[in-house]
């Protein structure tokens, strides 16, 4: 697995269009076991690449709201895109880590505007 390859930027400009790149995750799971943290945390799946797509899509759709219990598994990835190696070996084609990077920018932002009012 090479995590050296160049990552590729998406130009995602607002929360629909990640909405609509998080629901092209085909729950395959394949991702799962690339992940460290995922490892580590005794296979619990929200901490995995998989995991934290679903948990994207549930908040930016409103099922699940935006409290500690879910910003600790978007913030714990590490960006090391491994489990984008994967889901792009398997055909799946997501830039899972870079979905979650760009989740996380957009949750921040969320949580600035939450604490200013
Ligand atoms: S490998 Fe890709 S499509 Fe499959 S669960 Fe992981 S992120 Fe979703
Ligand atoms: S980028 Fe994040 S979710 Fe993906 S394998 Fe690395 S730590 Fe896990």
């Amino acid at each position: 697995m090479d995590i050296g390859e160049k990552r590729e930027r998406l130009e995602i400009k607002n929360k629909d269009e990640l909405l609509e790149e998080l629901s092209k995750c085909r729950r395959c799971r394949f991702c799962l076991d690339a992940c460290e943290i995922y490892q580590q945390s005794e296979n619990s799946e929200v901490m995995s690449g998989y995991g934290r797509v679903q948990l994207l899509r549930l908040l930016l759709d409103n099922t699940v709201q935006l409290d500690d219990a879910v910003v600790y598994p978007i913030y714990s990835c590490l960006q090391c895109g491994r489990c984008t190696i994967v889901c792009k070996s398997k055909g799946q084609n997501l830039e899972v880590s870079e979905l979650i990077r760009i989740g996380r920018s957009l949750l921040a932002k969320e949580l600035a505007r939450q604490k200013g009012k």
